[in-house]
């Protein structure tokens, strides 16, 4: 068992939780970063929508990263955090293999588990590649193809038809468990010229490697080369350690979240958030950019707290 004390314990190591832990070196703090290598992008080979890194793989993102946090005296535990107690002065952080560290402010970058439907499971093995979730993140990949839109509702497949026909003009729907489509509903998607499809889907159809189509339960298959899921699946936040505070959350379009304020801090005191596991719609360069946001918010908590000790100290001297 070792122990070791940190002024902060950034949980999670992706695009959220480096760019904190940067912000936070900078400002000459002392960082651990805890991270158990399970990033939501790993399926892609690349990122597309982030300036000056458009393209880059996002394992190369996390290496850059990491070195950068270590040049200003961060440091990297690669394990799980399975839970963070609280203490009279900040917290302690078990880890999976038993170790604790002890720190004064918590910062919770752990991201969200993508889950496809249970009946589209087959299709877990494409995902990121030709089963995808998002059109700004893969939407130019597959620009003027046949692409095809599965939803668990209404609501979210509209969304995602209407949206992802801006990239091509062969959109499909396929109505899959949405019993009833209203006759408004029909109206826009023919204005937009995307078919529809009615019946359940079975599985992915590949060839050489590559999706080619979509078949249905009827055994007919319908030829797509990608497939849009983002309404059919769930997000889970991994965010089982802000909820062990109680932590406040609100509805979103993707499910219950925490919430978090403009500076990442969260309703328990101590404990900030960024990234995905609070915003779900958040891609990487948003990621980084609330994580960056945080690691000044606290570091300026921190500042708040040595300038009490300070003044004590002071007047302790004086009186
Ligand atoms: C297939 C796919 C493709 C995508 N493509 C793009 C794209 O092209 N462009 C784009 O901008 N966005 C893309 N995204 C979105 C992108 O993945 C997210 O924006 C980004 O990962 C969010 O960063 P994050 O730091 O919040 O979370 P993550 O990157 O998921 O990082 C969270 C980290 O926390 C760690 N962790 C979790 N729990 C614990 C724990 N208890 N203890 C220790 N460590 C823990 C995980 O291992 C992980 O490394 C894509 C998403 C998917 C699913």
């Amino acid at each position: 068992m070792t122990k070791n004390t940190y002024d902060v314990a950034v949980i999670g190591g992706g695009a959220a939780g480096l760019n904190a832990a940067l912000i936070l070196g900078q400002a000459r703090r002392s960082v651990v970063v805890f991270d158990n290598g399970a990033p939501r992008n790993a399926a892609a080979d690349h990122m597309n929508g982030f300036l000056s890194r458009d393209g880059m793989n996002p394992a190369e993102l996390v290496t850059i990263g990491r070195g950068e946090v270590r040049k200003f005296g961060g440091e990297f535990h690669d394990g799980t955090v399975v839970a963070v107690v609280r203490t009279d002065d900040g917290f302690v952080i078990e880890l999976a293999d038993d170790s604790t560290m002890s720190v004064r402010k918590v910062l919770v970058a752990t991201g969200l588990t993508d889950r496809l439907p249970t009946e589209l499971e087959g299709f877990g093995e494409r995902w990121g590649r030709d089963v995808l979730h998002c059109p700004y993140c893969h939407g130019y990949d597959v620009r003027d193809q046949p692409l095809g839109i599965i939803a668990k509702n209404v609501d979210m497949a509209m969304h995602q038809a209407v949206m992802v026909r801006q990239w091509s003009d062969d959109v499909v729907l396929f109505l899959h468990r949405i019993a009833e489509l209203g006759a408004e509903d029909r109206e826009k998607l023919a204005a937009l010229d995307i078919s529809i499809v009615d019946g359940l889907v079975a599985a992915p159809v590949v060839d050489d490697d590559r999706l080619v189509g979509l078949k249905l339960a009827d055994g007919t298959t319908v030829a797509r080369s990608a497939v849009f899921v983002g309404g059919a699946i769930t997000m889970d936040p991994n965010d089982s350690i802000l909820r062990s505070f109680g932590a406040a959350t609100a509805t979103t379009m993707m499910g219950e979240f925490v919430t978090a304020d403009a500076m990442g801090a969260t309703s328990v005191a101590g404990v900030w958030a960024a990234g995905n596991v609070v915003d779900p719609g958040a891609q990487v360069i948003m990621a980084a950019a609330a994580g960056a946001k945080a690691g000044a918010g606290i570091n300026m908590a921190l500042t708040a707290d040595d300038l009490e000790t300070a003044l004590a100290l002071r007047r302790s001297i004086s009186a």
